[in-house]
């Protein structure tokens, strides 16, 4: 019922219900002191006079004072009370008019310019900020707000990163392709082999593109299941070493493992593990030239077990290494590129590692020095 009644409220806005709400209970609040004053003054006041003619002074008072003053001076106090009740409500209601809307003003402002923010966010102007003010509670929400819409805009800069970092590495291979196609559609590329061999490897490093990308698009939104239970770090490493073995041996490169005999069983997801290691043994195997060497080593540290991948190839000079996590970023884009490599890796292989509760990092001294990679994954309780 109550909910019927008072529904027209909601249409009112934020101060608009606060200044009528302050009203009501100012108004209540005058009215019970007007009624208070009016019924109960006059039983004070008769009750002082007859206080006053009680005492000694009261005595001969009451000696020279007839019923007709009594009554003379009864009618003047009610009429000045009545006289003072009308200015002072007047002036409080005035006084209480003014405060209510500059206090209902002042609340009401910090939330019509949030509301005014989230629409100019919400049509897309994502660098809106609101100033905190007001009480404890609108600043906080202020803050909050702000704090959403800088990862909203955050996001949506990923976003044309993105979609700019994917165009522009799509365009390589498409210019190859493209050129290729041309050049034997007018018969200036002979169709010999090594033209149908070209446009197969350009296909191929955009398939393995578009595959990167989808696999960076899953584990950047964490949108991939993690089978966590309990593995064996040897597991892990020797069915990835083995795998990668043959590929090792073909370029001459040496693969050793040295694991300390006992290590605690991890938690983690068996295939994400293999992911991640498998990532950095194929860049270890791609950034060292034959004849080098690319050693994997781990170690009980903590509540987590540290898995090193080292090697003695290229290395990494100090001022990229702060970037290499991040996505298409390559050290030697030309290099990169033609080994097939499409930058996305190691933002994947951080994002997998990560998601099971460990960190990776890597070090380097230098060109030509080598680089090592050490990721951790956490104990089995
Ligand atoms: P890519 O597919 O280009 O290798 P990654 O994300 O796996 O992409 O690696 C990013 C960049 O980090 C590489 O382009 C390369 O410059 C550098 N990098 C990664 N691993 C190594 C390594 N073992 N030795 C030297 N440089 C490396």
């Amino acid at each position: 019922m109550s909910g019927v009644r008072w529904g027209w409220l909601r249409h009112l806005s934020v101060g608009g219900q606060l200044f009528l709400s302050y009203l009501v209970v100012i108004s209540v609040g005058m009215a019970i002191v007007l009624l208070g004053v009016r019924s109960l003054a006059p039983t004070f006041f008769a009750q002082s006079m007859s206080h006053m003619m009680g005492g000694r002074m009261g005595g001969m008072m009451a000696g020279i004072m007839t019923s007709a003053m009594a009554n003379l001076i009864n009618q003047a106090f009610h009429e000045a009370l009545a006289s003072s009740l009308v200015v002072a409500t007047a002036v409080a209601a005035g006084v209480a008019v003014l405060a209510s809307y500059v206090i209902s003003q002042h609340v009401a402002n910090p939330v019509r310019r949030m509301l005014a923010a989230s629409r100019r966010i919400a049509a897309g102007h994502y660098s809106e900020r609101v100033e905190p003010a007001g009480s404890t509670e609108l600043s906080e929400l202020a803050e909050s707000f702000n704090q959403m819409a800088a990862s909203l805009e955050e996001t949506e800069q990923r976003r044309l990163a993105l979609v700019g970092d994917v165009a522009h590495e799509l365009r390589t291979p498409l210019a190859t392709i493209e050129g290729y196609a041309e050049g034997l559609l007018d018969g200036v590329v002979e169709p010999s082999e090594e033209a149908f061999a070209t446009l197969y490897r350009e296909a191929a490093r955009m398939r393995r593109l578009v595959d990167d990308l989808q696999e960076l698009s899953r584990a950047e939104a964490r949108q991939f299941s993690l089978h966590l239970q309990a593995i064996s770090p040897h597991h892990l490493v020797e069915t990835t070493t083995a795998r990668l073995r043959p590929q090792f041996e073909e370029k001459r490169v040496q693969l050793d493992v040295s694991l300390p005999q006992h290590l605690p069983t991890i938690w983690a997801d068996e295939d994400r593990g293999a992911q991640v290691l498998t990532n950095l043994l194929s860049n270890a195997w791609r950034y060292t030239p034959s004849g080098g060497r690319v050693e994997v080593t781990a170690r009980s540290i903590g509540d987590f077990v540290e898995f090193s991948v080292r090697d003695n190839g290229v290395g990494i000079p100090a001022e990229h290494l702060p970037h290499i996590f991040e996505r298409f970023y390559r050290v030697d884009p030309s290099r990169s590129r033609a080994g097939g490599g499409s930058g996305i890796g190691l933002t994947i292989a951080r994002h997998l590692v990560e998601a099971q509760g460990g960190t990776i990092r890597a070090a380097s001294a230098g060109p030509g020095q080598g680089s090592t990679f050490t990721f951790t994954l956490p104990v089995s309780r």
